[in-house]
């Protein structure tokens, strides 16, 4: 799936979030849960991963993916317990991570990186800046479906008002900790690498780890730059995350599958090749263009998002290569 088709259902649904999103699952079922060690669960939907934490008397939600999947969300978690959902924290500000925080934010305390809340709140300003155009290339390019749907959202982003917008209340600037029963849910902010207001979640006794979109698996990132992201960034955040987390973690990516310190690894590995081959282009006097056209990682190839974002990456990288 293209981002420019996914980014129409976000804002739609009142999601006035973040003006991209990415998502690489098959929306047959939004509601996969997978339940992990010490009563943590990852709730696999058609936007980023879920993850939420059972405590004695509250529930911990990481993220909340779109609006319309926000209730069926909800009910699954009241599937496993009937603990009011008391906390949501939102891992950056993208719709497909902050699109539900409408429906929870009747319920639970939203948490997130001082970034994350002035983001969403600039959203509405940056859909009146870049829609118009896009309204048009729309309608140039004989898309009259997007088109519509694009001057809709532009047409709510004139309205919309600050209260409306499911903002987090309480933000901070480098990590917080929340005390649940005998867990400790850690919320560290990382140096800018998919977004200049990232968090990874760890919950300490589970020993589970939510990366947010910091790890994709086996998926081509998007790397946000044009919202403080950085791939050079990406490896600083990864090293400092690795460094902390015991060898025997379990690792719930932004997207892609459940995995290890091995999945998470192979992720920074791919970061570490994309700047190596950027800078190996550019040691060697080739053009931007030249290196764009000729750049091709084949063990990421299997990857998915690979036609899509890989250049994109490929460029950013070059931008930021030595
Ligand atoms: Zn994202």
């Amino acid at each position: 799936m293209r981002n420019t088709a996914l980014i129409v259902p976000l804002l739609l649904t009142g999601a006035l979030g973040g003006a991209q999103e990415h998502h690489d699952r098959a929306p047959n079922d939004p509601f996969t849960l997978k339940p992990l060690s010490g009563d943590v669960y990852a709730l696999y939907g058609r936007g980023g991963n879920v993850g939420f934490y059972v405590g004695p008397d509250a529930v911990v939600v990481v993220d909340s993916q779109f609006k319309d999947l926000a209730p069926g969300i909800v009910e699954k978690i009241k599937s496993v317990t009937d603990k009011p959902i008391k906390y949501l924290v939102n891992t950056h500000h993208h719709g497909d991570h902050v699109g539900g925080n409408e429906v929870f934010r009747h319920f639970a305390v939203i948490i997130a990186h001082d970034n994350v809340r002035t983001r969403m709140l600039a959203s509405p300003a940056e859909i009146l800046r870049d829609f118009p155009a896009r309204v048009e290339a729309a309608r140039k390019a004989g898309n009259e479906q997007q088109a519509k749907q694009l001057s809709e959202q532009l047409e709510a982003a004139k309205s919309v008002k600050i209260e409306e917008i499911g903002a987090p209340v309480l933000t901070f600037d480098s990590e917080v900790r929340i005390h649940v029963g005998d867990e400790t849910v850690q919320v560290w902010h990382t140096p800018p690498a998919h977004t200049d207001g990232d968090a990874v979640i760890y919950f300490e006794k589970a020993n589970v780890l939510h990366m947010g979109d910091d790890f994709f698996k086996k998926v081509i990132p998007f790397i946000d730059v044009a919202h403080g992201g950085s791939v050079k960034g990406y490896l600083v955040a990864l090293d400092k995350v690795i460094a902390k987390v015991p060898a025997s973690v379990t690792i719930i990516p932004g997207h892609g599958e459940v995995t290890d310190l091995a999945g998470l690894k192979a992720f920074r590995q791919y970061v570490a090749d994309l700047l190596d081959a950027a800078r190996k282009a550019k040691a060697a006097a080739m053009a931007k263009d030249d290196f764009l056209k000729q750049v091709d990682l084949p063990a990421y190839k299997g990857y998915s998002g690979y036609a899509d974002r890989f250049k994109a990456n490929a460029a950013s990288a070059w931008d930021e290569a030595p």
